[in-house]
């Protein structure tokens, strides 16, 4: 299969992307988004614009649609996920524009509900589930728990969240320590799941000061991390880690015995038509 000589390809640099739908107040059949194609093409549409640049056709390892469930997305994702209990470094990355779906993917969207249920939950239920022979673990129920600890705020004030997660970095990571039950050696694994500050080019003329900084902060970190996969993914032999907090604290997972997943996610609205093709050419770029 495909997925898995992908999948066995070390230190490869992956990149799904995801088209979250419509939303109620969206104007409706009028998604930027044309075509998705079995190979992973997708067809963007400018409809605001005419001439040769209004049509473009991108190319990843997958594209899920908008009618993508969490499990679908998940089980593209799960062989990397468990590749972290045979000692892998995994990094996943959810990058796009504020709206687009990235906690959607990363989080979930209500944590009552196991359908709605995003990776990272999804990911330690499974890591927890198949390392359980392992005789001093806690249960998957405390792990979970931490987690929701970390998102009540989200809960809390949805608005006041979307306004801060949006500007900051999300990096939930997990150690897997384990022992080889025939050779008794002894293996590290980590995933990091890593829900990014929203892309969006800040607008200089609506936005100042400390907020200006910020953004101008945040872009600059996620061009370094654009950076460090696209060297890594060539091969070259300097990678600029240093020159981001991000990449620094990644360092050592994003290297070495690392399997790194960019999931691109985009808004099929016409109004986000600039943000959408400068997400996917970030992509491209990385690949
Ligand atoms: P981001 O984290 O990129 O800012 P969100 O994950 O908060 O974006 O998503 C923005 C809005 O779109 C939310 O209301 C979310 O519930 C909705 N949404 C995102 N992705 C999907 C999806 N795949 N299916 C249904 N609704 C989605
Ligand atoms: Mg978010």
């Amino acid at each position: 299969m495909l997925f898995n000589e992908v999948l066995d390809l070390k230190g490869k640099i992956r990149i799904y992307c995801r088209v979250r739908p419509l939303l109620p107040g969206e104007p409706k059949d009028q998604s930027t988004v044309d075509h998705i194609g079995e190979n992973g093409s997708i067809l963007i549409v400018n409809s605001l614009r005419k001439g040769k640049d209004s049509k473009k056709v991108f190319s990843f390892d997958k594209v899920f649609g908008p009618n993508s469930s969490q499990e679908q997305v998940y089980t593209n994702i799960e062989p990397l996920i468990r590749s972290v209990l045979d000692g892998y470094n995994v990094c996943i990355f959810a990058y796009g524009q504020t709206g687009s779906g990235k906690t959607y993917t990363m989080s979930g969207y209500d944590l009552n509900t196991k359908e709605t249920w995003g990776v990272n939950f999804r990911a330690i239920c499974d890591l927890f589930q198949i390392s359980k022979t392992r005789a001093d673990v806690i249960d998957t129920q405390d792990v979970l728990d931490l987690i929701r600890i970390g998102q009540r705020n989200r809960i809390v004030g949805p608005t006041a969240f979307n306004e801060r997660s949006s500007r900051s970095h999300s990096i939930l990571t997990v150690h897997v320590h384990g022992k080889e039950i025939v050779s008794g050696s002894i293996f590290k694994g980590s995933l990091n799941l890593v829900d990014l500050a929203g892309s969006e080019r800040v607008d200089k003329s609506k936005v100042q000061g400390d907020r200006l900084k910020e953004a101008q902060y945040i872009n600059r970190s996620l061009s370094a991390l654009g950076d460090v996969i696209s060297a890594l993914a060539q091969k070259s032999t300097h990678i600029p880690y240093r020159n981001s907090k991000l990449t620094q604290i990644l360092q050592n997972s994003l290297g070495g015995h690392a399997k790194t997943l960019m999931l691109v996610h985009i808004s099929p609205e016409p109004d986000a038509i600039g943000e959408t093709v400068s997400t996917l050419k970030f992509a491209e770029r990385v690949a």
